[in-house]
């Protein structure tokens, strides 16, 4: 037996076991201390009762001899593929059901499809991003290369001026730092996988939080993107299906991996469950007001936080289109986590976690109630100013 040789090139999960390990020695050391995260990627409100009567609805289908449904289309439910269709239809962009294929999550699906592509593939990957890319293509054995996203340019990594790459990550809204392209600035990376003969596998899993005008709630606004793009999203963050797990991957028809895609799935995936997407379907029908609430709940936090750090002076992209806030702590993220867990009992996510430019950042995210993120801001205040006006020196007790 010969193991997959690119298991020994993979970092460790480092970040979020870390931020665990550190958040235990705390709570160990000080157990009745009130600890609140502001670091969690996952959602926290329940479920809406409408797609939980969807959930006891289909399962009142599986109990009678006419509504049994055994294994599902690879590609997903006519009813739930319709369904996507019929959103993206609502933004104005047009796809085929055909170019649907219905996921048990967006990180399966982006992991999975790299069985499409041989190991002699560059990659290009933002810099930093969500972690999964970096990892899945370690072990897919591809070659990365990075852009760099900065304060410079918003953090939106764009075209090098120099450098080929066959396949490129996007991820709009990113996670974690919340900025979002335009479609202008979306044109010129389609232009540049184009010209390269490349693939954009664009990472669209927050798009229900946009909201500014201009901004691309879809690769397939951009004119090209047909041509060169698929499109990855999840109801874990629209809808709060974390748990419940579904996403959605679309190919266009012209594209020879959207029959790869499908020819994969068949041989590896024996489709998402009959319950979980009618739970899906109807969170998009009905004009999906209770995704709107849901998402609007996040947004609202997401506002508290950035009208305290306008208050505060503090440099900050994110929080807008975005459940993340993404600010300039001006020092070691590892240190100033530490500062702030210490200090405030506040979790914070390091920046330094999702790539070498996220050093010196930090990620708050939106995802915890309106009531704890009030009293995290309500600690936050005196921390920041005394750490502003002191700087290091008014920790070195710690
Ligand atoms: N893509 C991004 C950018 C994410 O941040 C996440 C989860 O945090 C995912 C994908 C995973 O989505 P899913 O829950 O659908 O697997």
């Amino acid at each position: 037996m010969k193991l997959n040789r690119n298991f020994k090139n993979l970092k460790e999960n480092y970040l979020f076991a870390e931020v665990e390990k550190r958040v235990k020695a705390y709570s160990a050391e000080f157990p009745q201390s009130d600890i609140i995260s502001l670091g969690i990627g996952d959602v926290t409100q329940p479920l809406s009762l409408k797609t939980v009567e969807a959930c006891k609805s289909a399962a009142i289908d599986m109990s009678t001899r006419t509504g049994f449904r055994g294994y599902g289309p690879y590609d997903g439910y006519a009813f739930l593929k319709n369904a996507i269709v019929d959103y993206y239809k609502s933004r104005g962009v047009d796809i085929h059901a055909d170019e649907v294929f219905v996921t048990d999550g967006a990180k399966n699906g982006i992991g999975n499809f790299l069985d499409l592509f041989d190991e002699d593939n560059t990659v290009m990957i933002p810099d930093p991003v969500y972690p999964a890319y970096v990892d899945a293509n370690t072990l897919a054995g591809h070659k990365i290369v990075y852009v760099d996203a900065t304060k410079d340019n918003g953090f939106l990594a764009m075209p090098p001026k120099k450098g080929k790459a066959d396949i490129i990550y996007i991820c709009s809204p990113n996670n974690p730092t919340g900025a979002a392209y335009t479609v202008d600035l979306l044109k010129q990376w389609v232009d540049f996988a184009l010209e390269n003969q490349a693939v954009i596998l664009y990472d669209a899993a927050y798009e229900a939080y946009i909201e500014g005008k201009g901004i691309a709630r879809s690769i397939y606004e951009v004119t090209g993107a047909r041509d060169c793009a698929v499109e990855f999203c999840s109801f874990s963050k629209m809808s709060g299906f974390t748990g419940v797990r579904c996403g959605w991957t679309v190919i266009p028809m012209a594209s020879p991996l959207n029959r790869m895609w499908l020819h994969r799935q068949a041989i590896k995936f024996n489709g998402t469950s009959y319950v979980v997407q009618r739970m899906a379907e109807s969170a998009l029908r009905g004009g999906f007001e209770d995704t709107k609430r849901m998402v609007a709940v996040y947004k609202a936090n997401a506002r508290l936080i950035t009208q305290k750090f306008d208050e505060l002076g503090i440099e900050y992209v994110g929080g807008i289109n975005a459940p993340y806030v993404w600010f300039n702590c001006g020092i070691d993220s590892w240190q100033f986590f530490d500062y702030l867990l210490k200090k405030t009992r506040i979790v914070c996510t390091p920046g330094s976690g999702f790539g070498k430019n996220g050093n010196g950042w930090i990620r708050l995210t939106a995802f915890n109630t309106e009531e704890r993120t009030v009293e995290a801001l309500k600690r936050f205040e005196p921390f920041w100013k005394e750490f502003k006006a002191v700087g290091d020196k008014l920790f070195t007790h710690i």
